[in-house]
């Protein structure tokens, strides 16, 4: 219930406008465990603001710097990068999902090496990239040894599994890309990992890979993740190639630019949430304990979101910020001017479902970012302590739920179940769930 004091009712509702994100979040996410779904995929159309080339290349350019300095795998050390345009200087504001303080100065320490390299006396593109791409395979050790083992797993199992009707040459695939990749490391397993990188670059560009790539093509083919490693293992490449070839269209002002980072000990710390451990109880979170018609005929067809409950429910979960969301909201409350004039959040990685339509409907009007489309329901917004209410936070979070509503119409309504409507469609679109909730009381009582 909303409490009568005027600041407790800014506090409550901002609770509650979180805990609807977070449940359509986690409706978005079970909807994607179907096969074959709709929601595989975002529907609402990004901004096309500014779609010229030059700002396509800053924007990589500024991605790749991130990536660099990314330096563990499964989204532990996210890194995210804005440029302020700072009087007479540039400033890059470095955020990341990482809380140890350590790693922070490292990734600062790596985005000072590599611009140093960069304005270095001019050579040949292949010095900076070499120079740049060593370092930074050195601080990832850890994920090139991830990437490697998890494609040497992938051969194994190609090996194994083999079918006798392939053709002798697509049999012997595995066997001489283990073979160049383990020649390339010598006999102490992982001893050089630049090495080994390199290995993956020459056989991503030698023309047998084009049979890798044909084989990759059938849904299901597990030389779908052969190819995702090796160019994963490429990617310090390809990106120091990147940051080094186009630095001279960025040269003037990038040359002596300062990093800073922002410590996401300044926003408000996430909540436990106590994911529902099934199907059933999910639903019946978010859809409220009215008795829906259509909820059984939509926990069957979500059963196979049981699988994504069972590991990540049951118990109290940490909430987590997204670098990139955090860093929106630290440059806009601080009034950063960006460099050339772009919104742009440049991040290590494709930003999720909740990240894209949080910088979508932030006040601050942010570029689009490239996104997977995946839906992290433990996302949290990020919330400065120094904001002095959040009644931003709350608007926001409201346009957010608005979107992702519209996203998941037919399910929140039932519709797509082939049962006839609880109401008019329109009567739920355009509220958070909670006012959904209500009207479907009223509609009940009446
Ligand atoms: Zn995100």
């Amino acid at each position: 219930m909303p409490q009568t004091n005027p600041s407790g009712t800014i506090v409550q509702a901002l609770e509650d406008d979180i805990e609807d994100v977070q449940k359509l979040l986690l409706l978005k996410a079970m909807s994607q465990y179907v096969p074959n779904d709709q929601h595989k995929a975002i529907t609402s159309q990004p901004r096309e603001k500014l779609a010229n080339d030059g700002y396509k290349t800053w924007r990589r350019y500024l991605d790749n710097l991130s990536y660099l300095c990314d330096f563990k795998s499964g989204g532990k050390t996210v890194v995210s990068l804005y440029a302020q345009d700072a009087a007479n200087d540039t400033v890059f504001w470095l955020a990341t999902n990482h809380p140890g303080g350590e790693t922070k100065n490292r990734m600062r320490n790596h985005l000072v090496f590599i611009l140093n390299e960069l304005s270095s006396t001019p050579r040949s593109i292949d010095d900076p990239t070499q120079a740049i791409m060593q370092q930074s395979i050195k601080l990832s050790a850890d994920k090139v040894k991830h990437y490697y083992n998890k494609l040497v797993a992938e051969l194994e199992s190609i090996r194994a599994e083999s079918p006798s009707s392939q053709t002798s040459g697509d049999r012997r695939i595995p066997e001489i890309v283990m073979d160049k990749l383990q020649r390339a490391t010598g006999d102490d397993e992982l001893q050089n990992h630049h090495m080994l990188c390199s290995a993956a670059c020459e056989i991503v560009s030698s023309s047998g890979y084009n049979r890798i790539a044909e084989l990759s093509v059938p849904p299901g083919s597990r030389y779908k993740k052969v190819k995702h490693y090796l160019i994963r293992l490429c990617s310090w490449y390809t990106a120091s190639r990147y940051v080094t070839k186009y630095w001279g269209m960025f040269a003037e002002e990038l040359r002596g630019a300062t990093v800073e980072i922002v410590s996401l000990d300044q926003f408000h710390q996430t909540t436990n949430v106590n994911f529902p451990p099934n199907v059933r109880d999910a639903l019946l979170w978010i859809l409220g304990s009215q008795q829906q018609p259509f909820a059984s005929a939509l926990q069957q067809k979500l059963t196979p979101a049981g699988a994504l409950l069972k590991t990540e429910g049951g118990r109290a979960r940490g909430s987590i910020i997204h670098a990139e969301a955090a860093l929106a909201e630290f440059v806009h409350f601080h009034e950063m001017e960006p460099l050339y004039e772009d919104r742009y959040v440049g991040c290590s990685k494709q930003s999720c479902y909740g990240c894209k339509i949080y910088l979508s409907k932030h006040p601050g009007g942010f570029e689009q970012r490239p996104s997977h489309g995946n839906a992290w329901f433990k996302w949290y917004p990020p919330r400065l302590r120094e904001q002095p209410d959040d009644r931003e936070t709350s608007s926001l979070l409201r346009r957010m739920a608005m979107v992702m509503q519209a996203d998941l119409k037919d399910t929140l309504l039932g519709s797509n179940l082939g049962k006839r409507q609880l109401f008019e469609s329109t009567s739920g679109v355009g509220t958070t769930i909670r006012h959904m909730q209500e009207a479907l009381r009223l509609n009940k009582e009446s």
